[in-house]
């Protein structure tokens, strides 16, 4: 195992991820997000009457009750939890609902927002909420991507690596295609597959105004679509190629540990984006830093990152100095990791 630089010997790894790691909240901006901070206490707790009847539902075992509560998909238990006091202290007495709504509110805002809870159960929330690593290329992965509820880092959504997916409303007609009734010939469409229903917003870190749209993966609407429009116009339907549509259908989930009950969100490295922010435009150190600033970390590997890393040694050692820590941090980091858009006028698509 590697031992510590002696100077770093003994120092608690909290203090050094808080003074010389930040959350790159522009990535959680580039991705679906639903903010509604009065609403996100109405998930989080249980009615105020503990001893709330349930009425006829008094009868049944907890046991019973909770499993009902599983095997219901979000939306619906939700729509139980507003039954009734007594309903709402049975779904919030859950586990699996409990360090969801305590974790992960925006997540799960979201996932109602969308209209995708109506696919998926609180246990299927759960297991990807204590799951760690992107389901694709394996790093720390600090996203949910919502068509198929897998956990993700957000460059294996920025590059198109998770499920292809397609957007119902951006079809474009040419000489074969003509009839704008494509999708209506497909009976049932939307309440068949899994489906995205995307806010309008500014994704890809706020540069692209996109509208609403509804997003499900190929590989579902080529199963449902066969059958009635055939095998070759299912795979050759002429849907817009839209590079930000996958981040439409993301949204940020942090990582719970089950065994310390530890919850985490990626870090990125403060002295990384200095040495970005100082190094000359268009130099091979820009595009080197650029690189190393982008990375997104879980605290492990974020101090395995330190110990090689000399930009954040030089920001933790200033730290128990004298010096005005924040004046010396890059802007973007004391800025909290995201530029504000700013009002000009931007073109959505
Ligand atoms: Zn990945
Ligand atoms: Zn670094």
């Amino acid at each position: 195992m590697a031992s510590n630089p002696p100077s770093f010997d003994g120092i608690p790894e909290e203090n050094i991820i808080r003074v010389t790691s930040y959350h790159r909240r522009d990535l959680d901006h580039a991705v679906l997000l639903i903010e509604h901070k009065q609403i996100l206490g109405s998930i989080r707790q249980p009615s105020r009457d503990p001893l709330a009847s349930l009425g006829p539902l008094q009868v049944l075992p907890a046991e019973l009750l909770h499993e009902v509560c599983f095997l219901l998909d979000i939306q619906s238990l939700f729509r139980f939890r507003q039954v009734s006091r007594g309903t709402r202290n049975v779904v919030s007495s859950i586990r699996a609902y409990q360090k969801t709504a305590e974790h992960a509110p925006h997540t799960l805002r979201a996932i109602l927002h969308t209209k995708i809870a109506s696919w998926f159960t609180i246990r299927d929330l759960f297991q990807v909420l204590h799951t760690r690593d992107c389901s694709c290329c394996g790093a720390f992965g600090g996203f949910i991507f919502l068509p198929t509820f897998l956990r993700c880092c957000f460059w294996c959504v920025k590059e198109g690596k998770m499920p292809a997916v397609v957007s119902l409303d951006d079809v474009s007609y040419d000489n074969r295609w003509k009839s704008p009734d494509f999708l209506n010939s497909i009976p049932n469409l939307l309440d068949s597959i899994p489906t995205v229903r995307a806010k309008h917003g500014f994704y890809e870190r706020c540069q692209i105004g996109a509208r609403a749209r509804r997003i499900v993966t190929m590989d579902d609407f080529i199963r449902l679509s066969e059958p009635w429009i055939g095998k070759k116009a299912a795979r050759k339907a002429p849907f817009k190629e839209l590079e930000f549509l996958p981040l439409m259908a993301t949204t940020t989930l942090p990582h719970l540990d089950l065994a310390s009950g530890k919850i985490q969100n990626v870090v990125s490295c403060s002295g990384c984006r200095l040495r970005l922010e100082q190094a000359p435009k268009e130099s091979t150190e820009e595009i080197d830093a650029r690189t190393l600033s982008e990375k997104c970390y879980s605290h492990d590997e974020f101090i395995a990152h330190f110990r090689q890393c000399h930009e954040a040694q030089k920001v933790w050692s200033l730290s128990r100095t004298d010096v005005d820590i924040a004046a010396k941090k890059s802007d973007f980091v004391r800025q909290g990791g995201y530029y504000p858009p700013r009002p000009i006028m931007r073109k959505t698509y």
